[in-house]
């Protein structure tokens, strides 16, 4: 894959709540946040968009649950990457294998790195995970928000990926079947419903309306629960929402993305592959007013 020098692109390699797993790049850099499928399937997908394994610069680990991190400690042996996680995460991904490994880097969640030309924002959502993390990554061009696993979205949050111009966000689950599911006991529906859970269709969508209108242009629905979700209702979802003006893809477990190239200046880069959302504007105006954080 030829990445353009000074643009941020985003590849989602499979997102959903069986694993997780996405590219942030630039020509001098390749971030990979999560590694929630096994090493071999990483290392497939990534030759699958033509790049290497070996090249890619860091995994960052939003939180440890393995849907994020169930490939780590065999793509980290195998190829070496060095792991960017904060100090609690870390300090449980390290009690296995990976213990030994001396790629580790730190960082205190709130706080702001760079990896390359690569800057990131660290940020903490409400989850059920030791010191759960979101990042919105800034390159020369834009800026992309990875908004997954969060219960609900505080203030700081939506103030952390206002000016995001891409934003993966959550759409985990739809209430109606999280509620009807016959497969899952009451306590886990409490647990997914509760503000360390995930977010459903309706508290995305609420989210995207709070921060559309400034610069976001892309909108990636993620981490779809097999069982109590579907893409067409959580884009259907937005849709109802109203927002205008943004583009709309909704990321799937089992297939890579398009790669979603991120700059100032809006132009579509997947053309048919994305959805533009039509809606009214009545209602996306009532949305903003009523949105309660
Ligand atoms: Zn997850
Ligand atoms: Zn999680």
């Amino acid at each position: 894959m030829r990445f353009n020098s000074r643009v941020l692109s985003l590849t989602v390699l499979g997102s959903g709540s069986a694993g997780n797993c996405s590219l942030i790049a630039t020509s001098q850099c390749r971030v990979l946040v999560d590694a929630g499928f096994s090493a071999r399937q990483i290392a497939q997908r990534l030759e699958a968009i033509g790049v290497r394994p070996e090249t890619l610069d860091a995994i960052l680990i939003t939180h440890e649950h393995s849907d994020h991190v169930a490939g780590l400690e065999i793509f980290c042996r195998r190829f070496g990457t060095p792991v960017y996680a904060n100090p609690l995460t870390a300090e449980i991904l390290r009690r296995g294998s990976l213990a030994d490994s001396s790629g580790w880097n730190l960082f205190k969640t709130g706080g702001v790195f760079s990896v390359k030309d690569i800057e990131i924002q660290s940020f903490y959502v409400p989850h059920d995970a030791v010191d759960p993390a979101a990042f919105v990554f800034t390159g020369h061009e834009g800026s992309i928000g990875l908004l997954t696993d969060l219960g609900y979205a505080p203030k700081l949050a939506l103030e952390r990926i206002r000016h995001v111009h891409t934003l993966v966000i959550e759409t985990n689950h739809d209430e109606r079947m999280l509620q009807e599911d016959p497969k899952r006991p009451w306590s886990v529906k409490q647990r997914i419903l509760s503000r360390h859970g995930h977010l459903s269709n309706e508290s995305a969508a609420k989210v995207v309306a709070a921060i559309a209108g400034h610069q976001l242009r892309r909108v990636v629905l993620g981490h779809l629960s097999r069982d109590c979700n579907r893409p067409d209702i959580a884009l259907e979802t937005m849709r109802r929402y109203g927002i205008e003006g943004i583009d709309l893809f909704c990321a799937e477990q089992n297939d890579v993305s398009p790669s979603f190239s991120v700059t100032r200046v809006w132009r579509s880069a997947v053309g048919d592959q994305v959805n533009p959302v039509r809606g009214n504007s009545d209602k996306y105006e009532q949305t903003q007013a009523t949105f309660d954080l």
